[in-house]
This record gives C-alpha cells, sequence and structure tokens, in this order.
C-alpha cells in the first residue's frame, strides 16, 4: 500500500473531506416536513390508543442483545456496531428497540403498574448492513408495546390496528398486513422437527437429480436455526420453501386458539389479512402471532411485530406476556418521496420585521425577542440592509404584518406596522406594539 493518490483520484471531481459515514445520512430543512410528520403522528396515534411514551439510550449492553435477540441471529452476528468503553464495558448501538424497551419496563419496575403498561418510542437504530434501496445504517423507527397483564389476543389485535392507523395517517394506501402463528416452543419444537425431515428428504432427492440444493446460508441454518430456513430470499431456497410443511399444522391448541382470537378481532373491524405460513421474522424472542405490513408495489416491510412473551425472561425478568410493532420512518418517507406525496410545513404565519440603518437594526434585534416572549411569531431579514429587499422576503414569506423601524421611528420609539395585504400603514409607540400586534392577529 501506497499512500500516494491514485491518478483516478486525482482526476475525479473532489470530494469533500468528511462525508457521513457509509449508509448514513443526513436529514435536511427540504424533507423535514416528513419526518416532522412522521413523529407528530406517531404521536397522536400512541395518544388515541393510549401509549406512553419512553425513550431509551442508543448504547446499550451488548448482551442484551445477545441474549434478548438472540446470539444465533444476523443482527446479533454481523449487523451490530459494537465497542469497547474505556471503563471496558461491552456496548452496542441499539439494533432494535424492543429489547431496550423491555430493559427499562424491568429496571424501572413497571411490573408495579396497572398492567399492561402502553409504551411507545420513536428513534434512530443501528445495524451494519449492506446499504441499498430503502435499507440505511442508521434508520428510524417507531413503534407501540404493549407489556405485562394476560396473554389477551386482543392486545396483538390493538398493535396491529394502531400501526395500520399509522400507516394510513402517513398517506400510505391500503397497506397489506401478513400474518402468522409460530406458536409457542413446544409448537416449534415439533415443527422443526418436521421441517427438518422434509428439508433432508429434498436435499436427497436433489442430489440424486444433480441440481436442486439449498443456498450456503440454508445449510447452515439447517444446524442452526431451522425457522430461518422461511425466511431465505434465494430463489432456489425459496421454491422448496413453497412446499414447506405450514406451521399452522403443528400449533397446539391453546396456540391455535389464540391465534384464532387475533384473527377474530381484526375480522370484528374489517381489516384485511392475509395468512403467510412462512412468515417467521427471525428474532428469538417472538411467538405465537408475528406480522408484517407491505404494499402492493413494495417487497419490503414497511414495518412489523408480534409477540415476545420469552423476551423478559431471556434478559432476566419475570416471564411477562408482550406484543409489539414496529414501523420503519425511511421506507414510509421513500414511498413517499417517489410517489410525489408532499407533506406541506403546518406554516402559520408570522411577523416581518424590517430594519433601515444600522441603529434601527440594532433596535429589531431587541424587539424579535420581545415578540418572542409574547409568544408572536417573527421572521425576519437582518443579513439585508436595503428597504426593498426586506419588503420582497415579507412577501415571499407570506407575512400579513410587516414592523418597520427607520432611523425617525428610533427617534420616537416607535414602530410603522404595516398591512401587507391593503398596504395601510400606521405607526404605533413600540410599548404599544405587542398589543397592537395581538389585537390585529385576532381580527
Ligand atoms: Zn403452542
Ligand atoms: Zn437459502
Amino acid at each position: 500500500m501506497t499512500n500516494a493518490p491514485k491518478e483516478k483520484e486525482i482526476t475525479a471531481k473532489k470530494q469533500p473531506a468528511f462525508q457521513a459515514p457509509k449508509g448514513m445520512r443526513d436529514i435536511l430543512p427540504s424533507e423535514a416536513a416528513y419526518w416532522e410528520r412522521a413523529r407528530e403522528t406517531a404521536s397522536d396515534i400512541a395518544e388515541a390508543y393510549g401509549f406512553g411514551y419512553v425513550e431509551t439510550p442508543v448504547l446499550e449492553n451488548t448482551d442484551l442483545f445477545s441474549r434478548g435477540v438472540g446470539g444465533g441471529t444476523d443482527i446479533v452476528e454481523k449487523e451490530m456496531f459494537s465497542l469497547k468503553t474505556k471503563g471496558g464495558d461491552s456496548l452496542s448501538l441499539r439494533p432494535e428497540m424492543t429489547a431496550p424497551v423491555m430493559r427499562s419496563f424491568i429496571e424501572n419496575g413497571m411490573s408495579r403498574l396497572p398492567q399492561p403498561v402502553k409504551l411507545w418510542y420513536y428513534g434512530p437504530q443501528f445495524r451494519h448492513e449492506n446499504p441499498q434501496s430503502g435499507r440505511f445504517r442508521q434508520f428510524y423507527q417507531t413503534g407501540f408495546e404493549i407489556i405485562g397483564g394476560e396473554q389477551d389476543p386482543v392486545y396483538d389485535a390493538q398493535v396491529i390496528v394502531a400501526a395500520v392507523r399509522f400507516l394510513e395517517s402517513m398517506k400510505i394506501k391500503n397497506p397489506i398486513i401478513q400474518i402468522n402463528s409460530i406458536g409457542c416452543r413446544s409448537c416449534r419444537t415439533i415443527y422443526r422437527k418436521k421441517l427438518l425431515d422434509f428439508y433432508r428428504k429434498e436435499l436427497a432427492a436433489g442430489s440424486k437429480k444433480k441440481g436442486k440444493a439449498i443456498c450456503k446460508d440454508c445449510e447452515r441454518r439447517m444446524d442452526t436455526n431451522v425457522l430461518r430456513l422461511l425466511d431465505c430470499k434465494e430463489e432456489g431456497c425459496e421454491e422448496i420453501k413453497n412446499r414447506a410443511p405450514s406451521i399452522l399444522d403443528s400449533l397446539d391448541s391453546p396456540c391455535r386458539a389464540h391465534f384464532k382470537g387475533v384473527l377474530e378481532f381484526l375480522d370484528e373491524i374489517g381489516l384485511p389479512y392475509s395468512l403467510n405460513p412462512y412468515l417467521v421474522r427471525g428474532l428469538d424472542y417472538y411467538n405465537r402471532t408475528v406480522f408484517e405490513f407491505f404494499t402492493e408495489e413494495e417487497n419490503i416491510a414497511l414495518g412489523g411485530g408480534g409477540r415476545y412473551d420469552y423476551l423478559a425472561d431471556l434478559i432476566g425478568g419475570r416471564p411477562t406476556p408482550a406484543v409489539g410493532v414496529a414501523m420503519g420512518i425511511d421506507r414510509i418517507i421513500g414511498i413517499l418521496k417517489s410517489a410525489d406525496i408532499v407533506f406541506e410545513p403546518r406554516r402559520k404565519e408570522k411577523i416581518f420585521v424590517v430594519h433601515v440603518g444600522e441603529v434601527a437594526k440594532k433596535k429589531v434585534f431587541a424587539l424579535i425577542e420581545e415578540l418572542h416572549k409574547a409568544n408572536i411569531r417573527v421572521t425576519e431579514a437582518l443579513g439585508k440592509d436595503s428597504l426593498q429587499s426586506q419588503m420582497k422576503a415579507a412577501d415571499k414569506e407570506g407575512s400579513p404584518i410587516a414592523l418597520i423601524l427607520g432611523q425617525k421611528e428610533v427617534y420616537e420609539d416607535a414602530a410603522i406596522v404595516r398591512d401587507m395585504k391593503t398596504g395601510a400603514q400606521e405607526t404605533v409607540p413600540l410599548n404599544k406594539i405587542v398589543e397592537e400586534i395581538k389585537k390585529r392577529l385576532k381580527s
């Protein structure tokens, strides 16, 4: 390796010295309206369904994820940003939010509150994945979790409904719900064996015919995590998967009744769903209901979730029933942008303050603070000194009123109040200005 720049690098367009890390990006003012809308919408839905906001640190002990999410999952095996602190702790940027929220539930003694406890969150998560369309290494999710109480199917239905309402409010038309039950541990033990038998037979038959086989990852999964065979998107594997036995046939009667209960609640409000017996979601903590949301055009999930009655126990708490959903904000906003759906920023009218001359500029600078304190929304063009360009800016902003201070006004301790629609002007003493503006904004 030599440090001398290669010719290509010299002739290439000069890049800035620093760029956002791979797979990460800036959110700029031009798209801020989407992001603000997403958070506000999540907050509105949470309020409507009775979820309280929880915010956990972006870093957690690495063990929380290896024990909660599972050591054999892609997330923990390959995708975590982990670090050693100077104190010797092993921490990871959170790759998902369910384990941190459950950690918080246990640590803060929320099991002593009336059950269940409904929590919602919004924030960045981090996975070291290959960046591709709709996938970022820093991505944002909002989610709703119902923790504690009974294993009542009504809660599974409620987080699904809350998620659908969120998607609809974000102008995602006709979200498609794919739903499945992966049973409890005992159902899964039986199903795993059936699935393994099926794959062994397939492979034996395939090697006779020379050809048909599963990918390297799936070969590994046969030893480590059989259910993940159903997650594979490789063409050959998918073909085999579509003939695999359905987990629904392996459910015991309590798990079957629970799943039936969930579907009945969804039927009750006429929410359409499609059963996908091969949907497994590859995290260790899930049991029974699992689901994902799609649109007709996209085959990446916009969100998903499920029941995770085992998680509390996995991370050292008492066994606690729980169910939750998470929605991927980056993907949702990506869809809105490509469909040219625009959210107007929620703009309120602002008073425009204009100065003429250096002394007036200082007065105006102070006047803006006074107006802010009186909860009057103000805007300015302090960097522009010509009256004309400031008035142009006021027009562009759509301000209903302009306040103009020139030399004469400074001398008189007054300001000109100009109605931007009619052009009518009036000089008002500065100590009456707040009162006058409030009066005019009301009418
Ligand atoms: Zn079961
Ligand atoms: Zn495969």
